[in-house]
């Protein structure tokens, strides 16, 4: 099925196409001069002292898991309405996530009171998502952290230049991490990058990227050194330079892309406050924020209901989506899962409208009213 309003539209013209040629001409493609371009970029514009270019995201979580000295027998509080990579990070260095439940339907983050609950001796750190790229109660969540000596991991994979307080997210915890995915706010297919401001973790992250290696083959190329040593067990988490200079020319087109998001949230803000039976959240935001997606919860609903809603949108050409499925209810989470009621409500009752920088008025106007109409239809039934 096709749809004449997709969920999201990538926002590349023919200037990804020349960076593009411009990388394969200079005849080095792999980590290198790109990488290094995107990474100050990067830094200068989340404010951050050291980003890293990593393959993707699930790589950045992982490397933050193991940095931050996470391992078996540890606990890592983490919120259950996300993707499964903000879990799975925890299990990769054999460690263990504890659930969280959010706010409220109004407030999709993690609650940190929720997070104070959960503490146990055993816990070592807090993963943090900025649903939709809107922040968590960050200072909240520091103090506990200060509290009980727990590392502060963000997932601000829907935040890229979204702000808490006038600081970037990302650059508030020990470690942030980004994902440049295709349908992410800056898009180079697959792609990743990590952000810190200690400098001793960077070190660390920029060995464990590339095998434990102390040179990279860009390095040895430019005759700046001739051999190697390998210190630590490593990975190949790398990005190359064709993704990196797409990289470069997303994040210099975002903040215009971010303000056109601005706009359509606006309009869906006014447009839906007139479907009684949904519920828009974060409405009363004042951060600026990235707009990563547009969720809306439905009230007093059922999965059947909203699945039944969903539908009718896409008979009418209008693409939607879920965030999240719940990863405590996902079957390799069966032994740890628990009791999380409002995510579980969110889960069942939650739609995701689409949401891009060139999404018009009319499309917007005419989602809201398809979407009123289908509301009344079904109160009716
Ligand atoms: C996309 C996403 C990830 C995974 O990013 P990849 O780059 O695809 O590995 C992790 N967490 C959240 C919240 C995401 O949206």
């Amino acid at each position: 099925m096709s749809f004449s309003i997709p969920l999201f539209s990538l926002n590349f013209d023919e200037i990804e196409e020349k960076a593009v040629i411009e990388v394969l001409r200079s005849k080095w493609i792999s980590t290198g001069p790109k990488c290094e371009e995107l990474e100050s970029l990067f830094t200068g514009m989340l404010q951050v002292k050291h980003a890293v270019a990593l393959s993707n995201c699930t790589d950045a979580l992982h490397l933050a898991c193991r940095v931050l000295d996470i391992h078996e027998g540890d606990e890592v509080l983490c919120p259950s309405l996300s993707f499964a990579a903000s879990a799975n990070c925890v299990r990769y260095v054999g460690a263990t996530p504890v659930f969280c439940d959010i706010s409220g339907t109004d407030n999709l983050n993690v609650n940190p009171v929720e997070i104070e609950k959960a503490v146990t001796p055993k816990t070592k750190a807090i993963i943090v998502v900025h649903f939709a790229g809107f922040p968590c109660e960050m200072n909240a969540i520091m103090q506990i952290a200060r509290k009980h000596r727990l590392k502060v991991i963000e997932d601000a994979c829907h935040g890229p230049l979204s702000e808490y307080r006038g600081k970037k997210l990302g650059a508030i915890g020990d470690i942030g991490c980004f994902s440049f995915f295709s349908n992410k706010n800056i898009s180079t297919g697959e792609g990743g990058m990590i952000v810190t401001n200690d400098t001793a973790l960077h070190q660390k992250i920029r060995l464990l990227r590339s095998h434990g290696m102390t040179s990279l083959s860009y390095q040895r190329a430019q005759g700046h050194v001739t051999t190697y040593d390998i210190t630590e067990l490593g990975y190949n988490f790398r990005m190359d330079d064709i993704r990196a200079a797409i990289g470069v020319v997303q994040l210099k087109k975002l903040p215009t892309d971010l303000q056109k998001r601005q706009e359509i949230r606006k309009q869906y803000l006014e447009e839906l406050a007139n479907i009684a039976e949904v519920i828009v959240p974060f409405a009363d935001n004042r951060e600026f924020v990235t707009n990563y997606i547009m969720p809306v919860v439905l009230k007093n609903s059922t999965p059947e209901k909203r699945n039944r809603v969903r539908n009718l949108l896409h008979e009418k050409g209008i693409q939607t989506s879920v965030h999240y499925l719940a990863i405590h209810r996902f079957t390799i989470y069966r032994q740890v899962a628990k009791n999380l009621p409002i995510t579980e409500y969110v889960a069942d009752n939650e739609i995701t409208l689409p949401m891009y920088g060139a999404l018009t008025k009319e499309n917007i106007h005419y989602i809201c009213k398809t979407f009123k109409t289908i509301m009344k239809f079904d109160f009716h039934e």
